[in-house]
C-alpha cells in the first residue's frame, strides 16, 4: 500500500462498519472513512496506517450515495452524539438489520439469512428523555453548554440537540443566565476548578414532569434558591430541581451525593403496553430507557416473546429499576429480578408498591452470582419438596399435587445485561434451570450472538430475532432474541 499519511486519495465506500464508519478498498487495502456512507465515492486523507487496514478523514463528497442525505442538525459532525444522520432513516435501518443478522451468523455461527424487521420509529427525532449537557467556556470566554466532539472533552456548542426533547433550551439558558448573573464559573477539567460540571434534564414522555439536576464541584451552590425560581418561572412542567456532588476528577458524570432543592427528588412516568399501565418513579441517579416510544414496544415484544398466560415463574435478570419485571408481572404468576445496583432495587421496589404489585421480588447482587445460589438453595428445594408430595400423596391426589410438582419451576427467564453480556456463569445456571423460553433483550449484537451460541450449544433453539431501533441516528442497536428449549 502506497498511500502516506495526510495523503489524499479517492475511494468507493461499499461498506459500513460498526461505528457508522464507510469501508472501502485501495489496492486490496481497507479503509475505514468517518462521515463516509456505503455508495459514496469521496476523496479521504489518510490518517493512521495499520498493516492490514486504515482510517481516513473524509475531504469531499465526489457523487454522494442515494442514501446519503444533508443532516438536519446544524453540528451532526462534530459532534460525538449521532454518528449516522447523514444517512437516510430507511438506510439506517437497513444498516441495523444487516448489523444484526451479520453478527449472528459470523459471531454466533447461525445459518440464517434474515431475521424479522426492526421496530423503526415513526418520528426519528426528538426522542430522547433525557439530557446531559457539559457546561464550559468558549474560546472568547462565554459560557456555554454543548457536547464533546467525538472522542475529545472540547465542547461542542448546541443547546437544542435534535435528539432531545424542546425544553432543554429553556433550561439551559436559565442556568446560564444565573450562572452569568451570580458569577459562577463552569467547571474546567483541565485545573480541577469551577463549579458547574453538567446539567442534567430528564422529562416523563407521558406525565410531562420535568427533573433538573445540576452536576457540581462543590458541596452546595450559592443562590440556588435564585435558580429554582428561574426555573419555575421558564418550565411549566418542573417538578424536581436538585443538586448532584461530584468532586472527583474523572469522567464519569454523576456523583453519588444528592441535595435536594425543590420537588419530591424524582419524577414520575407512566409506560404502557398490551392495556397495561405502570408508573415508574425516576431519580436522578436511576436507569432509565431514554426512548420512552420505543421502550413501549421493547418491553411489547419482550412481553409477546415470553408468552405469558398468567401461571409463569419468570425471571427478570438484570433488572434496573424493575421496568421489565413490573411489565411482566401483570402477565405471570410471580416475577424475580435481579439487579446490581442497590439504588435501583430499592427503586424497583418502590415502583411495584406504587403500582400495588405483589407477586414481584427483588434481589441485589450480581446475576452470576445471586441466580446460582438461588438455584442451589431455593429452587432444588423447592422442586424436591414438590415431588416428594407427589409421592407421598394417594393417587387421587397425585393428579392434582402433580401441578404443585410444576409449582416452583421456571418457566420463562428474561434477561436485559449491559453491553458485554451475559456472564458464562449467568448462562450455566440458566441452562441448568431450563426454562421453556428465553427472552434475551441486548444492546449489543455481538455479545447477543456469543451467548445465543452458547444456549443454543445447550439445548435451546432460537426462534425469533427482532431488532429495535431504541437510538435512531446513533449506530447502537437493541433486539429482542426468542430462545426455546429443544
Ligand atoms: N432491564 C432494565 C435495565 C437494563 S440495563 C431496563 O430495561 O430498564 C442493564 C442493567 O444491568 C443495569 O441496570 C446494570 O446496573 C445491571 N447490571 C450490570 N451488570 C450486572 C450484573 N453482573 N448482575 C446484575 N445486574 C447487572
Amino acid at each position: 500500500m502506497d498511500i502516506k499519511k495526510n495523503e489524499e486519495f479517492e475511494i468507493e465506500i461499499s461498506d459500513m462498519s460498526d461505528d457508522g464508519s464507510g469501508i472501502g478498498k485501495t489496492d486490496g487495502f481497507t479503509w475505514f472513512v468517518k462521515d463516509a456512507v456505503i455508495g459514496d465515492r469521496v476523496v479521504a486523507a489518510a490518517m493512521k496506517l495499520k498493516k492490514n487496514y486504515g482510517f481516513a478523514r473524509l475531504v469531499r463528497v465526489l457523487e454522494p450515495s442515494e442514501k446519503r442525505c444533508v443532516p438536519p442538525c446544524p453540528v451532526a459532525k462534530a459532534c460525538g452524539g449521532c454518528q449516522l444522520q447523514q444517512l437516510r432513516y430507511e438506510a439506517q435501518l437497513e444498516f441495523k438489520e444487516k448489523k444484526v443478522l451479520n453478527d449472528l451468523r459470523r459471531i454466533g455461527g447461525f445459518d440464517i439469512d434474515r431475521i424479522e424487521p426492526i421496530i423503526a420509529m415513526d418520528e426519528p427525532f426528538r426522542y430522547r428523555n433525557k439530557a446531559v449537557y457539559p457546561i464550559g467556556r468558549d474560546r472568547s470566554g462565554r459560557i456555554i453548554a454543548g457536547f464533546y466532539a467525538g472522542r475529545t472533552h472540547s465542547i461542542i456548542e448546541c443547546e437544542d440537540c435534535l435528539l432531545g426533547y424542546t425544553d432543554n433550551k429553556a433550561v439551559l439558558d436559565a442556568v446560564i443566565a444565573f450562572m452569568e448573573r451570580e458569577h459562577i464559573e463552569p467547571y474546567d477539567e483541565k485545573n480541577g476548578r469551577g463549579i458547574v460540571r453538567h446539567v442534567l434534564i430528564r422529562k416523563g414522555h407521558n406525565t410531562g414532569e420535568v427533573m433538573v439536576c445540576i452536576v457540581i464541584n462543590a458541596n452546595d451552590l450559592k443562590s440556588k434558591e435564585k435558580l429554582c425560581e428561574s426555573l419555575k418561572a421558564s418550565i411549566p412542567g418542573l417538578k424536581s430541581f436538585t443538586l448532584c456532588v461530584n468532586k472527583k476528577n474523572t469522567n464519569v458524570i454523576m456523583g453519588d451525593r444528592i441535595i435536594n432543592v425543590y420537588g419530591p427528588g424524582y419524577i414520575e412516568d407512566v409506560i404502557r403496553e398490551k392495556g397495561h399501565e405502570v408508573r415508574f418513579r425516576i431519580s436522578p441517579l436511576s436507569f432509565f430507557q431514554v426512548n420512552s416510544v420505543q421502550m413501549e414496544k421493547l418491553y411489547g415484544t419482550a412481553l409477546e416473546f415470553a408468552d405469558l398466560n398468567g401461571n409463569e415463574n419468570v425471571w427478570d435478570l438484570y433488572c434496573g429499576v424493575g421496568t421489565i419485571s413490573l411489565f411482566l408481572a401483570g402477565h405471570a404468576k410471580k416475577v424475580y429480578g435481579v439487579e446490581i445496583i442497590p439504588a435501583a432495587i430499592e427503586n424497583a421496589k418502590e415502583n411495584a408498591v406504587l403500582n400495588g404489585i405483589e407477586n414481584a421480588e427483588f434481589f441485589v447482587g450480581k446475576a452470576e452470582e445471586v441466580l446460582p445460589e438461588w438455584y442451589e438453595k431455593e429452587y432444588k428445594k423447592s422442586v424436591k419438596e414438590a415431588a416428594e408430595n407427589v409421592e407421598l400423596s394417594g393417587s387421587e391426589a397425585a393428579a392434582l399435587s402433580g401441578k404443585d410438582a410444576e409449582s416452583g419451576r421456571i418457566d420463562v427467564i428474561v434477561v436485559d445485561p449491559p453491553r458485554k453480556g451475559c456472564d458464562e456463569m449467568c448462562l450455566k445456571t440458566m441452562v441448568s434451570i431450563a426454562p421453556k423460553r428465553i427472552v434475551y433483550v441486548s444492546c449489543d449484537p455481538a455479545t447477543l450472538a456469543r451467548d445465543l451460541k452458547y444456549l443454543c450449544a445447550n439445548g435451546y433453539s432460537l426462534d425469533r430475532v427482532r431488532p429495535c431501533d431504541m437510538f435512531p441516528h446513533t449506530g447502537h442497536v437493541e433486539t429482542v432474541a426468542l430462545m426455546s428449549r429443544k
